[in-house]
């Protein structure tokens, strides 16, 4: 597919587990340092980047919910760790030449921003990664959902979904050596057939707003740049 291949401002969603590389827990440096990389690549190429980390390779809420904890109490966990995801990330652009800030959705005053949406577009503006921290602010949401709305608010052309696989399937790649890759795929079919994309509730409100969804592999070196500039392999969700 070649649709747009010129992006001026762009949104990139990961997963916490994406920072964690072979542990199955919290950050592996050497993994930030190479998705840093990445971002540094797509940066080089004048396009305006926001982030959204996840936090699931520290604390996801419906983890601590099922240990009893309560549920609200849970989430901002989560949300807790999604801003140390993004204190690193912002420590791993910076040591390679990417200006950064990380703005949070819970104000933490002496860690990093709060959340102006104002500041925040004149930031990316000024060609300064933002990584978003807190998810939205509010438990009973998702850090995807929380790419979705910043994406909406900064006006960004697309959100790109980093992940393990080179876009959506029809069935798990993992474990079904038939399952075939979407080029193209309508919010509806992702909501109606259940794909795993990201959460219902992220789905639609990029479909409200249509938002397309991009989704490519992060594992593929290069991978977010070539993206970027309309080659390789990635789903459309739109
Ligand atoms: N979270 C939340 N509200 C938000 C975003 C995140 O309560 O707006 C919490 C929620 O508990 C979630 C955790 O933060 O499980 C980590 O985010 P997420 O599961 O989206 O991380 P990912 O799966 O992308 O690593």
């Amino acid at each position: 597919s070649d649709h747009q291949v010129s992006y001026k401002r762009v949104l990139l969603k990961i997963s916490g587990e994406a920072l964690m590389g072979d542990q199955g827990y919290g950050l592996h440096p050497p993994t930030v340092e190479r998705i840093a990389q990445e971002v540094k690549s797509v940066h080089d190429m004048g396009v305006e980047i926001a982030m959204v980390i996840g936090g699931g390779n520290i604390f996801r809420g419906l983890q601590g919910s099922a240990q009893g904890m309560e549920r609200t109490t849970a989430d901002y966990m989560g949300m807790l760790a999604t801003v140390m995801n993004a204190l690193a990330m912002q420590s791993a652009l910076e040591t390679i030449g990417v200006f950064t800030r990380v703005i949070s959705a819970i104000p933490m005053d002496q860690i990093c921003e709060p959340y102006i949406r104002r500041r925040a577009v004149r930031h990316l503006e000024k060609g300064r990664v933002c990584i978003f921290a807190a998810g939205t602010g509010n438990p009973y949401f998702t850090t995807d959902t929380a790419a979705t709305l910043r994406a909406n608010e900064m006006s960004c052309e697309a959100i790109f979904k980093g992940t393990k696989v080179d876009g959506v399937y029809d069935a798990d790649p993992m474990l079904d050596p038939t399952a075939t890759r979407y080029d193209e795929v309508s919010y509806d079919d992702v909501l109606q057939k259940r794909l795993k994309v990201m959460d219902a509730s992220a789905i639609a409100l990029a479909r409200d707003n249509s938002l397309p969804i991009i989704v490519f592999s992060l594992d593929e070196p290069g991978g977010f740049r070539t993206i970027l500039e309309g080659k390789g392999t990635y789903t459309r969700v739109h």
